[in-house]
């Protein structure tokens, strides 16, 4: 799928939110999205990181953008309505949401895992899609077609040593597709999970700090499967999990509480 490369108007006329759209994945997704003419809301921590965005989406000619400031780890429900009130206002319409933030927590021995970095974990990559998903599904019910992407991961597929709350989280988050996606099955709105497998971004070299950056796919490598499942051309698949490079090999490099282990 990594090969797939649709029209630039794929997304034409379609409102889109991103979550970590600053930074990473997120930020190439968004200017993606907006390069095949979605209007792109960001949605981030880091203002300027945001900003930064916003005005290489508007160089590169794609419709206007939104910002939405805020932190997941402090994120109320009703800052989530409030958000979909106002999504609902300026635009009347929300087609699809990647929801891609994340935060990789500590790595370590299971035995070691921290109550307060569990509940830190739990909340950016867990409770904020739930809260966020309740809230958004009314607009996304009233625009659809309407695309939900969560973001996974190898290891929220297959538990692997000292991934903790990390790993755990994206089982959880793969879960919370599968349930949502049976119970969405023909109301127009789709839920799939895209793991985007081993990327050059700073998550990655913080999980990974001796590897050679240079041997990982960029983020502007991968867009073909998030594209894909943002479009019209994916309006049939419900409740899947992709591996957007199905094709990579599996990772050898050991990741920093291994490393620092041995
Ligand atoms: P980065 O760390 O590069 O970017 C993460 C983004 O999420 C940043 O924009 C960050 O904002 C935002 N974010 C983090 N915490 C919060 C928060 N509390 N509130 C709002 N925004 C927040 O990560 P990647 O781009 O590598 O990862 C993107 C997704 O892909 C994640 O879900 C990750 O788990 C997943 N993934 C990545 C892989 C990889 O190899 N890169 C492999 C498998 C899965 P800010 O910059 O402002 O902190």
């Amino acid at each position: 799928m990594l090969d797939y490369h649709p029209s630039s108007d794929l997304l034409k006329n379609k409102v889109i939110l991103v979550t970590g759209a600053g930074d990473g994945i997120g930020r190439q997704a968004a200017l993606s999205f907006g390069a095949h003419g979605a209007t792109v809301v960001l949605l981030g921590k880091t203002v300027k990181k945001l900003e930064a965005v916003y005005d290489e989406l508007l160089a590169q000619g794609s419709p206007e953008p939104a910002i939405i400031p805020l932190d997941l780890q402090g994120a109320t429900k009703q800052n989530y309505l409030d958000m979909t009130a106002t999504l609902r206002q300026q635009f009347g319409r929300l087609d699809g949401v990647l929801f891609n933030a994340g935060q990789l927590g500590a790595l370590g021995p299971f035995e070691m895992i921290g109550e307060d970095e569990w509940d830190k974990v739990m909340q950016v990559n867990v409770k904020s899609q739930m809260l966020m998903t309740q809230a958004l599904l009314p607009l996304l019910k009233d625009s659809k077609p309407a695309s939900i992407v969560y973001t996974s991961s190898g290891v929220g597929k297959r538990g692997r040593a000292y991934w903790g709350s990390y790993a755990i989280s994206k089982f959880a988050t793969e879960g919370m597709m599968q349930v949502l996606a049976a119970e969405l099955a023909d109301s127009g709105v789709r839920a799939n999970c895209i793991n985007p497998g081993a990327t050059r971004t700073g998550m990655r070299a913080r999980a990974y700090p001796a590897e050679a950056p240079s041997s990982l796919r960029t983020p502007a490598e991968i867009m073909g499967p998030y594209l894909y499942l943002m479009g019209d051309d994916s309006l049939s698949v419900n409740g899947q999990s992709i591996d957007a490079q199905g094709d990579r090999v599996a990772q050898t490099a050991q990741p920093r509480a291994q490393a620092d282990s041995q």
